[in-house]
């Protein structure tokens, strides 16, 4: 039997931030970073929230949230008596308050509700049941997975991303598109995932160049919201693949942002699930290669057979993320040859053992992740 499943209530539009005024507690926590802090927004989010008495603000999360992070958040929790958890921010914030909050569960058994407010269009964390945290010290990042981490209610309010800047719109849109296509061609997909992963793809294809040249275009951020959503409610069901289990590899040993290492990886990652290494007459032509071609004729580009439309797929993922920014080897990524040679050892291990390889379309092990970072290996003189 399978089983799709659709949990938080999820507001969007104009207006979604008025969900916020039906919430009712006597004390509630706002889980926040710095930049929503300081710019104000967590004070105008705690003024909206008027069913709510004391409202008390966590604004401590930083990007890439590590283990350290989540037990004093967990303090934070403790004191607070809050009987509601807000969490106001990108994937980090997100998923340092579902961290937070199920160890609260564990310890007193106690499950708050969570209502998430992405601030970001990239991680679909507001609908997933994934929470990645970093264990500095051994230079990983663990997704956490558990269907108590889903937040109760996700509000996709567009105006909280327009101060997103370019190259930060440009990594999280990559994301999203990593997200949706990993779970097209997940061992798992099925007709309900793939219905989402389409319209994700067909939405970011058309507006993230847009949001990203013109951060106030309400449209583009809007739609690009709305993407982000789809792809996290695809991938949560079907989880993701091996493009992520390197970009937690990289990203815990090089610090490059988790969007940013997603789109360096993907093209490379997108030839080898294709298996389009193989040339010539008589070339295999699989079933992710098919389906990537069904993507590309989605969006427009040549796909007179299977594999014209995979390659022609793969070259217009490069074209735009050369267009917008996006670093093309580790050495544009600002890794040096040095550093990436004695810790290659330590990303293969990592990335072959990393949960969201398990779905991925190809096999993978040591020597397949080898194979495809090869195409990002070139470095600075
Ligand atoms: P992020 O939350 O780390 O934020 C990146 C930067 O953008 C931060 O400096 C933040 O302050 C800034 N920022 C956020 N919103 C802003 C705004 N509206 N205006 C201006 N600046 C803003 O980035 P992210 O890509 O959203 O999240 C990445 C994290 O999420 C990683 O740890 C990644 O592993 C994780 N992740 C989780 C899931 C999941 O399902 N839980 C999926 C993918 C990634």
């Amino acid at each position: 039997m399978n089983v799709f499943q659709l949990k938080p209530r999820v507001c969007f539009g104009e207006n979604s931030l008025d969900a916020l005024k039906e919430l009712k507690a006597q004390n509630a926590v706002i889980f926040t970073d710095g930049f929503m802090y300081k710019s104000g927004t967590a004070d105008r989010i705690a003024a909206t929230m008027t069913g709510c008495g004391q409202i008390k603000i966590f604004s401590e999360i930083k990007p890439d949230p590590p283990v350290e992070l989540i037990a004093d958040a967990l303090r934070f929790l403790l004191d607070s008596n809050a009987e509601l958890a807000v969490a106001l921010g990108g994937g980090s914030v997100i998923d340092a308050a579902k961290a937070t909050l199920w160890m609260y569960q564990k310890k007193t058994g106690n499950k708050l509700p969570l209502i998430a407010l992405p601030t970001t269009s990239g991680t679909g964390s507001e609908v997933t049941q994934f929470s990645v945290i970093t264990d500095r010290d051994l230079g990983m990042k663990y997704p956490l997975y558990s269907e108590d981490m889903l937040p109760d209610i996700a509000i996709l309010s567009a105006e909280l991303t327009v101060s997103v800047p370019a190259n930060i719109t440009a990594d999280t849109g990559f994301d999203v598109i990593t997200h949706a296509l990993e779970a097209y061609i997940s061992t798992k997909a099925n007709d309900f995932t793939d219905a989402l992963a389409e319209k994700a793809l067909k939405l970011a294809f058309e507006y993230l160049p847009t949001a990203c040249k013109n951060g106030k275009d309400t449209v583009a951020r809007e739609k690009m919201h709305t993407a982000s959503c789809l792809a996290g409610m695809a991938f949560n069901d079907v989880s993701l693949g091996v493009n992520h289990a390197i970009a937690h590899a990289l990203g815990a040993t090089f610090h490059i942002p988790h969007g940013r290492a997603n789109a360096l990886i993907l093209p490379h990652v997108m030839r080898y699930n294709a298996s389009l290494e193989t040339t010539g007459y008589g070339s295999e032509v699989t079933p992710t290669c098919k389906k990537l071609a069904e993507i590309a004729r989605m969006i427009g580009l040549p796909a007179q057979n299977a594999r014209m439309g995979a390659s022609n797929l793969v070259a217009h993922i490069t074209r735009m993320s050369r267009e917008l920014g996006i670093p093309q080897s580790l050495g544009d990524a600002g890794v040096t040859r040095a550093d990436y040679l004695s810790n290659k050892a330590h990303i293969l291990k990592n990335a072959a053992k990393d949960v969201t390889a398990l779905t991925n379309p190809r096999p993978i092990d040591e020597a397949a992740v080898e194979q495809i970072v090869k195409g990002i290996e070139k470095f600075k003189a």
